[in-house]
């Protein structure tokens, strides 16, 4: 099943979850970006650099070394979801985990806080912040829970 064919424009950005879905947890394992000026997909090495890249897209498109051979393709023996530009950064000592649900409906967004709690909702990150003073500068606008989209036809046939 060949998937869609161009995404681009609308949401340049996005992220590989698993290959097999029956390995578990299915997180997002590569984070990758597409050239505005050649098309090609880039494998991003690090989370972080992923999250720059995604925070300034809007203003800043991201260019590759476009006569370099392309290192992935955007095919169906991955499932791919499309990230949205514009999230920020996720704050220092935080951790944004996403992890793709059983059935690939959806992918849902958490933030680890650096002593290890789970956060789920913005209110609970209020609470944190609130309950651990050391944390009093971090911004709640700086947390996003808006998750990945999977893109359908990328998902394993086998899947229910
Ligand atoms: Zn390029």
């Amino acid at each position: 099943m060949a998937p869609r064919k161009s995404t681009r424009g609308k949401a340049p950005m996005e992220q590989l979850a698993t290959k097999n879905p029956r390995v578990a947890p299915r997180s997002i394992n590569k984070y990758t970006v597409q050239c505005e000026k050649c098309s090609k997909w880039r494998v991003i090495s690090t989370v972080e650099e992923y999250e720059e890249i995604r925070c300034k897209m809007e203003e800043s498109p991201y260019v590759c070394a476009c006569d370099d051979p392309a290192n992935i393709e955007y095919n169906a023996t991955r499932t791919w979801a499309i990230d949205r530009p514009g999230i920020l950064k996720t704050p220092e000592g935080f951790t944004r985990s996403l992890e793709v649900r059983r059935d690939f409906s959806r992918i849902d967004a958490k933030y680890i806080a650096p002593t290890g709690k789970k956060l789920r909702t913005l209110n609970e990150i209020a609470v944190f912040i609130e309950e651990n003073p050391t944390y009093k500068d971090v911004k709640l606008s700086d947390f996003s829970f808006t998750s990945p989209k999977i893109i359908e036809d990328t998902i394993p046939e086998d899947v229910n």
